[in-house]
């Protein structure tokens, strides 16, 4: 079996797709022979079948980024891991068209959206690490005369990183970038869904030049090869991304291993809350933005909507009318804003949760319904009469559903939108500086946006509060996720201890 196969993209052009196990640098074969096939959401055909990562390449995997680690890799110095990084983003800067159209044939999101947000940003977050990676440092402690100690920022090791599927290349990114910029050596489990772009790039990494061994990745499912980076005696970390009852297993996993060091990030539940001095149509548009992007498969979706009484109906009306006003159709196709749902699983679950709430007595603003009868489609949809203990209310769905509710004063609004076992994002529109920023320091989320919602950038930390996960992502904060403190106290002479 040839470990590569032509794809034809449907808007034109093709790419040459790596189908390997990347390890030291090449493509291999999986080790049990397995092959998993990867589905088109848009014609639910297969797309191409891919070597099937098992525990034993998770093994070879392992072994090759230790002894990259405690090899080669040891001996750059940061300057060059930066130029490694640089490297690696001129290549995808390159390849950009061909990552767009990937990206968008394996996920379903449009290519404009691809080639507009998810590889331009994934590029950006590997230049910012680039940045950081010479500037990793300790410091000088003055305890007394007779000693000199200091710390130093190191790097853990081996670091497991197990991705999704709703932003692959940019949770890919937002991985490595960190993990290099430190010198950590990386074993990138990809999502099962969609794993092309991230294997692609295997090739540029190894054109970038890195060394054999530092980052390895690996195509397969969560519950083989994912448990197995998990549960592993010699990976030193493990960063994860997806649900919070998989986030649950990894830790678990850590705990009952080798105890190794656990950043999570995790489900939402997000309240976009709208004051009645808010402008009202920018208001609209970050409403609409906040939960339709991406079509509602982030985890930072503002699903739980609630909007002033007073000006409630009139924004109910003119929410429904932007809402109906996106475009639902073929990825490929320049003015598609929805494309479908990831995956067959996906979209049962979230027409599961529309009956829910359909079932729970919520009424049906818009949509409610499949977009079409091929793909995994599904119409922007709105609930409203929903209460703060159903189901639609509480649980993440993951896809383009939301619920709408009034509040009456800022203190309710705080109240509601804290009411969720997540805390990873929110938002308040105001025009009020005031209620902006006291609505903003009593919302318990990682992120709050004011007056615009889904703006992601690689410099701002973003992360959970409560159940959305452990650590931050981007900015400088992801750093100290990616090292690990260590003290040397010198004795300096003085006199003896007793
Ligand atoms: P989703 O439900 O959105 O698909 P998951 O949390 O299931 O999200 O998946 C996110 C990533 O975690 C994927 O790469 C998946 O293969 C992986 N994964 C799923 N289950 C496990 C598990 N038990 N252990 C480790 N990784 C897992």
């Amino acid at each position: 079996m040839s470990l590569t196969q032509k794809i034809d993209f449907p808007g034109g052009g093709s790419v040459e797709q790596p189908l390997g196990i990347f390890i030291n640098n090449e493509y291999h074969k999986a080790v049990d022979g397995g092959t998993f096939e990867t589905i088109n959401p848009t014609t639910e055909k297969p797309i191409v079948a891919l070597q099937e990562a098992t525990e034993k390449d998770v093994d070879l995997a392992v072994a090759a980024a230790r002894k990259a680690f405690e090899g080669e890799w040891r001996a750059v110095i940061p300057e060059q891991r930066a130029k490694y990084l640089q490297k690696l983003a001129d290549l995808m800067e390159r390849d950009a068209e061909i990552l767009a159209k990937l990206e968008s044939l394996d996920n379903g999101k449009a290519v404009s959206m691809a080639a507009g947000a998810d590889i331009p940003m994934s590029i950006a977050c590997l230049r910012y690490y680039a940045g950081w990676s010479d500037k990793i440092e300790g410091r000088v402690m003055d305890t007394n005369p007779d000693t000199f100690a200091y710390t130093r920022a190191e790097p853990i090791g081996v670091c497991g990183q197990i991705i999704p599927w709703n932003f692959p290349l940019l949770m890919w990114s937002w991985k490595i970038g960190p993990a290099i910029a430190t010198g950590n050596v990386v074993v990138m489990k990809v999502a099962e869904q969609t794993p092309l772009t991230g294997l692609y790039c295997g090739k540029l990494i190894k054109e970038a030049g890195f060394p054999p061994g530092v980052i390895n990745i690996l195509a397969g499912y969560g519950k083989t090869a994912g448990a197995a980076i998990a549960a592993h005696m010699d990976v030193d970390k493990v960063a994860f991304t997806g649900s919070t009852i998989v986030g649950r297993s990894i830790m678990k996993a850590a705990a009952g291993s080798n105890l190794k060091k656990v950043t999570l990030e995790l489900g939402g539940k997000s309240p976009n809350i709208v004051f009645k001095d808010a402008d009202i149509e920018q208001a609209i548009s970050w409403v609409n933005f906040g939960i339709y992007m991406n079509h509602g498969q982030c985890c930072c979706a503002g699903s739980r909507i609630y909007v002033q009484e007073e000006i409630y109906d009139k924004f109910l009306e003119a929410f429904k009318a932007r809402a109906k006003k996106n475009v639902v159709g073929l990825p490929h196709e320049a003015n598609t804003f929805q494309g479908p749902q990831v995956s067959k699983v996906q979209f049962d679950r979230i027409m599961g949760y529309i009956d829910e709430g359909k079932k729970a007595g919520a009424k049906v603003e818009i949509g409610g319904e499949r977009h079409g009868n091929e793909g995994y489609f599904i119409q922007p949809t709105i609930f409203s009469g929903v209460s703060e203990d159903m189901k639609i209310m509480q649980e993440e769905i993951f896809g383009p559903v939301c619920s709408i509710a009034k509040f009456k004063t800022e203190e309710d609004a705080i109240k509601v939108g804290n009411h969720s076992t997540y805390g990873l994002a929110a938002a308040v529109h105001t025009t009020n500086i005031n209620t902006a920023i006291r609505v903003a320091n009593a919302l318990r989320a990682g992120t709050v946006w004011v007056n615009n919602y889904n703006m992601l950038h690689h410099q701002l930390p973003f992360g959970g509060y409560k159940e959305s996960g452990i650590g931050r992502e981007l900015g400088e904060a992801a750093l100290a996720n990616y090292t690990q403190t260590k003290t040397v106290n010198i004795r300096l002479g003085g006199a003896l201890f007793g």
